[in-house]
């Protein structure tokens, strides 16, 4: 029996999107039994993402929960001021939880991971995730202000020091898609949650903290010498010229 990866995806609609939402499919489409939980940062589900995922042939399941008024960022705020994806992130979570309580031993070896829509992934990622045996931790490329941020391990994979440039407290100082977490310990500690008021870059440190010591981590990823996932980031278009077809009655045909 192959372990199931859950990957909790939050994504929002934008011109971007099904671009992202694209590239990371057909990345997904090479791996075996991954269940993609693609939770919409919306009130209702779009139609465009519905159709997508109905035509991937991933296994997957459609969730939605828009961002609540007061975390949602404006435009005009720098975007480290306010954390993306946490509700969505919960919601996962949660559905998780509700979907394995009534049935004992239904998940077992099962992984967590959390998987942006615009971040590389390597297919290799996917064997590291999948060996997690309570907590896996590997290093995450273009991130936290360095060339890689993340565990630094001797040869037995045992994680000796952390390489970050700042918040240098932080228990683990990782991203979101730095680690994986076995689904037990999601389903043990019921009602450990992403802190969307947690200090900027403590989001993982403060969430992990709730179920796990940094004593659990164990380096992958080659003893964490690989980078197999990158903190890519989608460029946000210029919209100038539709805004003034839109002014004119004129927008694209969408
Ligand atoms: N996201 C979201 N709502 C938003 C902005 C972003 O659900 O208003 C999602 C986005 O699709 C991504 C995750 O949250 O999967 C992290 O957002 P983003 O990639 O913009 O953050 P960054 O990588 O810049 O930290
Ligand atoms: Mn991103």
């Amino acid at each position: 029996h192959i372990p199931v990866i859950h990957m909790i995806t939050p994504t929002y609609s934008c011109w971007t999107q099904k671009a992202d939402l694209t590239r990371l499919s057909q990345t997904l489409m090479h791996i075996k039994n991954l269940h993609w939980i693609v939770v919409e940062d919306s009130d209702n589900k779009t139609g465009l993402v519905a159709r997508f995922l109905k035509k991937c042939n991933l296994k997957y399941t459609h969730l939605n929960v828009r961002t609540k008024k007061e975390l949602q960022r404006n435009s005009k705020e720098p975007v480290w001021r306010k954390s993306r994806g946490v509700e969505q992130r919960n919601l996962g979570l949660n559905w998780l939880r509700r979907n394995h309580m009534t049935m004992p031993g239904k998940g077992k070896g099962d992984v967590v991971y959390f998987g942006d829509d615009d971040n590389t992934y390597d297919i290799e990622l996917f064997d590291e995730i999948r060996a997690t045996r309570k907590l896996s931790v590997w290093p995450v490329g273009i991130c936290g202000g360095l060339r890689w941020e993340g565990p630094v391990c001797d040869d037995k994979g045992t994680v000796v020091d952390w390489h970050r440039s700042w918040a240098k407290l932080r228990p683990f100082p990782i991203d979101f898609a730095g680690f994986a977490i076995k689904l037990d310990v999601v389903l043990q500690f019921s009602t450990a949650e992403i802190n969307p008021d947690s200090r900027i870059g403590w989001l993982e440190s403060d969430f992990l903290s709730q179920m796990v010591q940094p004593s659990d981590a164990e380096g992958r990823a080659s003893n964490c010498k690989k980078v197999l996932v990158w903190h890519t980031r989608t460029e946000k278009p210029k919209t100038k010229d539709e805004e003034r077809l839109i002014a004119q009655g004129q927008p694209s045909d969408p």
